[in-house]
């Protein structure tokens, strides 16, 4: 070990072995909140800060910039201090007090913008973007990453496949930037053509439409955070997700409060959403080989959350 950054992905997998007793097959879960920085998040980051560094881009004291609210920020904040670079996260209003000050502490510079829709100049996109060329700040992109896939291609599924004996029957993921989809499904498919590939999406994204048909369909609010958009990423892949589930904020809650009751997984609502498409999918007998569903962050982003503090 040379650094925390050694401990980054290699993560369990485990089956549910209290919610999922009565299903005909296996449901198993890829514990990606026990990343150091608790999120699957940790990956991309050194992926991208390794990938910028082996092209060059990079040198010592030079400052990252990226638009995130949340865990890509933290896995960055991690690499940067182990790496010595700076850091910049652009986010918009809306975001919690709680994220400003989680990325403060860790040393970030935090850029705070209007609530503004993609198009616009004041979008933390579009701002993130323009203070990168202004002042020569490597923009980790991760929405428009090869590295984020490639990461996942390279190390999320194999993981998987060898942790399975090689025997995967479906393997389900919310969507945020499509890295995670995009790069195991393909890691999956390239061994075992007759994997199911599973979008768990939103009820309210417009995401679950546009796998299905093409066209994105009409967006409404949700709570779930991470997943879900009307807009879909450049990095999915459409042509590897098989089937889309989608689930209601209800059903991802519920099913949150179990993971932590009976499972003693600490996970946060994404984490639910992919569960409740894993139930169903292993129900739906479509498959007699086992179910994996992919735990994307942990529960302590969220205990300020009315959802969570529900449970208390
Ligand atoms: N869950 C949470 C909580 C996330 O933050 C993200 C990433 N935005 C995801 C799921 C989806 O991962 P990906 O970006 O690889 O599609």
């Amino acid at each position: 070990m040379t650094s925390i950054l050694d401990c980054i992905g290699r993560t369990p997998l485990v089956p549910l072995g209290r919610i999922a007793a009565g299903l005909p097959v296996p449901v198993l879960v890829k514990c990606e909140h026990l990343n150091p920085g608790g999120s699957v998040k940790d990956r991309i980051a050194l992926a991208i800060v390794d990938d910028a560094e082996r092209r060059g881009l990079l040198r010592p004291g030079m400052t990252l910039i990226e638009a995130t609210a949340g865990n890509t920020g933290i896995g960055l904040a991690l690499v940067a201090a182990v790496r010595g670079y700076r850091l910049a996260c652009v986010m918009p209003e809306k975001m919690s007090i709680d994220k400003r000050q989680a990325l403060a502490a860790l040393g970030a510079e935090v850029i705070i913008t209007p609530n503004a829709p993609p198009a616009h100049p004041d979008n933390f996109q579009n701002v993130a973007r323009r203070i990168a060329l202004e002042k020569c700040w490597f923009l980790t992109d991760q929405f428009n990453s090869e590295a984020n896939v490639r990461v996942h291609e390279e190390t999320t599924g194999p993981e998987i496949l060898a942790q399975c004996g090689g025997v995967v029957g479906a393997f389900i993921a919310g969507v945020g930037t499509g890295g995670t989809i995009t790069g195991v499904g393909r890691a999956l498919k390239s061994r075992l053509p007759a994997v199911r590939i599973v979008l768990a999406d939103p009820v309210g994204s417009g995401l679950a439409h546009w796998a299905l048909h093409g066209v994105v369909g009409p967006d409404a609010g949700y709570q779930i955070e991470g997943i879900g958009t009307s807009q879909p990423p450049s990095i999915l892949d459409r042509s590897v997700i098989d089937a889309v589930e989608s689930v209601s904020d209800a059903e991802s809650f519920a099913m949150v409060q179990r993971l932590l009751r009976e499972e003693g997984l600490l996970v946060g609502g994404s984490a639910g959403t992919a569960v409740v498409a894993a139930m169903r999918v292993a129900a739906s007998g479509i498959t007699r080989d086992p179910v994996v569903a992919l735990l994307p962050d942990g529960w302590d982003r969220y205990r300020s959350k009315p959802w969570m503090m529900a449970f208390s």
